[in-house]
């Protein structure tokens, strides 16, 4: 298999280059490229040469769906929102303007199916105690609830291998950051890698 490359990505106009560059060779813009993964290109009209396991194909009909039970987080107006609960092994980018109480929303949240089930709210943004507080403004115990403040994506998925919760809050994605990548956190290619390495992860575990 190919080597994962680096390439340098306009963050303005999305233009790319091999090397990094003050001007962007697209839009002229100054100091806009970010170092972003390039994802390899298999060779043209040569076998791919795939020597791992073959996926396991079924019929079907023979698919039992029930993995696919959904997850309630316990508030009805939310899971009206999601069709009805979370999907195990899915992710859901929660947006909003700031200020409009995305963090408090997932707080209460987690607290409650982290009474059932095991949770992990991870913050970048705010230190934990910011987040002990809100609980406390809320009248949330939190007893269940794991926290902890990282932004290391890699970090994260370690945690979450371990811990093996039901339910993890990235907060935000604009804050987390994998290592192996130069740019800078909140950088198209680091927001866009930081949630193709969560989404790989929330499918294989
Ligand atoms: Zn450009």
């Amino acid at each position: 298999m190919a080597k994962v490359k680096s390439i340098y990505q306009c963050q303005e106009c999305g233009a790319t280059s091999s090397q990094w560059v003050g001007q962007c060779p697209g839009c002229q813009a100054w100091n806009t490229l970010v170092e972003s993964v390039q994802v390899p290109e298999p060779a043209k009209g040569r076998p791919s040469g795939y020597a791992g396991a073959i996926p396991e194909r079924s019929k079907l009909s023979a698919i039992k769906p029930e993995r696919l039970s959904r997850l309630g987080s316990g508030y009805s107006e939310f899971d009206r929102v999601l069709g009805g609960g979370f999907v195990p092994g899915s992710v859901i980018l929660l947006g909003g303007a700031p200020g409009a109480g995305k963090s408090t929303l997932l707080l209460q949240v987690t607290t409650l199916l982290s009474a059932q089930k095991p949770c992990l709210y991870v913050t970048g943004e705010e230190s934990l105690e910011q987040i002990a507080l809100r609980a406390k403004r809320l009248g949330l115990s939190g007893e269940h609830l794991e926290c902890v403040s990282e932004t290391r994506v890699e970090a994260i998925a370690a945690m979450v291998e371990q811990v093996k919760p039901a339910l993890v809050v990235a907060d935000s994605v604009q804050v987390m950051q994998v290592e192996s990548l130069s740019g800078a956190p909140g950088s198209v290619g680091q927001v866009r890698e930081s949630e193709a390495q969560l989404t790989r992860l929330a499918k294989a575990t």
